[in-house]
């Protein structure tokens, strides 16, 4: 504590990997009067430890101080940071195992939805569809942890293409009309509009969209999809009547493993990555995610995706 500290000796104690990016950082603050907010990790010089720390602060400029100065606190984040790579090694590896089961799950259940074809017994058929869209469902689940484990290391790929945005949401509409029993789901009228993204990626944004809209509202009430597109791109929204968020966990919602704690959505299943998952893609394309919500009255959920010259 009582030791004075140089920059240089405070810059060496940062790990190699983000010295560069805290050096610019730091500039960055002094220079353009940002605050500096960055996580990284560092060696500790009494134990030679490497800890995670959380550092934030400001340059302050006061008339007795020409070059004024900077104060902030530095965070030891490690346990934190530890804990969610535990947390995303051991999904990775779980859903890495799971993946093979499950698909030979699935095509036992096509063979027997074959043989059905022939006979005349609609309550075995009922049960092989019923048991068909369980194991669809856990696949996008273990799909969408799979995702979090690439991301986390790095190993998303977006693959752009050129598409109409219409074609896609009418693809999403095929398949949502079949699997959204108890709501009114609306599709609005869409125009054409080309955009240059990850078609599948896109596609798996809206449709974690409209199943949420699901399953944060009450039956019997309508999810409404709209696509909206000028001159500079596509504004898609899912809209529901249910539930609401409150304005507090607004900001954190696209936060990993994020839920909010409320009395009537701790028997909703789910992880809380969904919306991460759908804010990372959208980085990725230089795109925009938000939402607006009302309690009790429902929340629209909104990303855009820059417009493109169609190829043609
Ligand atoms: P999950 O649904 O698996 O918990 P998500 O990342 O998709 O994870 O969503 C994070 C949280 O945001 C949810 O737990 C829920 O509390 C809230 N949420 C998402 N969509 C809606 C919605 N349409 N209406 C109300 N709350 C929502």
């Amino acid at each position: 504590d009582e030791e004075e500290m140089t920059y240089q000796s405070v810059i060496d104690q940062v790990s190699v990997e983000y010295r560069n990016e805290v050096i610019r950082g730091a500039e960055s603050v002094l220079k353009k009067d940002l605050v500096f907010d960055m996580e990284y990790t560092i060696k500790k010089r009494n134990d030679g430890l490497t800890r995670w720390v959380k550092s934030t602060g400001k340059h302050y400029k006061t008339e007795a101080e020409p070059y004024g100065h900077f104060s902030g606190t530095i965070l030891d984040i490690t346990e934190e940071k530890e804990d969610n790579i535990r947390k995303d090694d051991f999904i990775g590896m779980v859903s890495h195992e799971l993946k093979t089961p499950l698909t030979s799950l699935k095509g036992f259940i096509q063979l027997l939805q074959l043989r059905t074809k022939t006979i005349d017994d609609l309550l075995t058929k009922n049960i092989l569809d019923k048991a068909d869209k369980q194991i669809t469902k856990m696949t996008r689940m273990i799909n969408g942890f799979l995702n979090v484990s690439r991301l986390e290391s790095g190993k998303i790929h977006i693959e752009k293409e050129l598409f109409d945005i219409s074609v896609l949401i009418s693809e999403i509409e095929d398949d949502t009309i079949l699997n959204a029993d108890g709501h009114t789901v609306i599709f609005n009228p869409v125009e054409t509009a080309w955009v240059n993204a990850d078609k599948d990626k896109i596609g798996q944004v809206i449709n974690n969209f409209i199943s949420n809209a699901i399953k944060y509202s009450p039956m019997g009430t309508v999810v409404r999809i709209s696509c909206v597109s000028d001159q500079q791109g596509s504004v898609i929204s899912v809209s529901d009547e249910g539930m609401g968020i409150e304005p507090s966990d607004i900001p954190h919602l696209f936060e990993r493993y994020y839920r909010v704690e409320k009395h009537n959505t701790k028997s909703i299943a789910g992880f809380g990555i969904g919306l991460y998952l759908c804010a990372e893609i959208m980085k990725r394309h230089n795109g925009k995610i938000w939402v607006e919500s009302e309690i009790k009255k429902g929340s629209t959920f909104h990303f855009s995706l820059p417009a493109v010259q169609p190829p043609f």
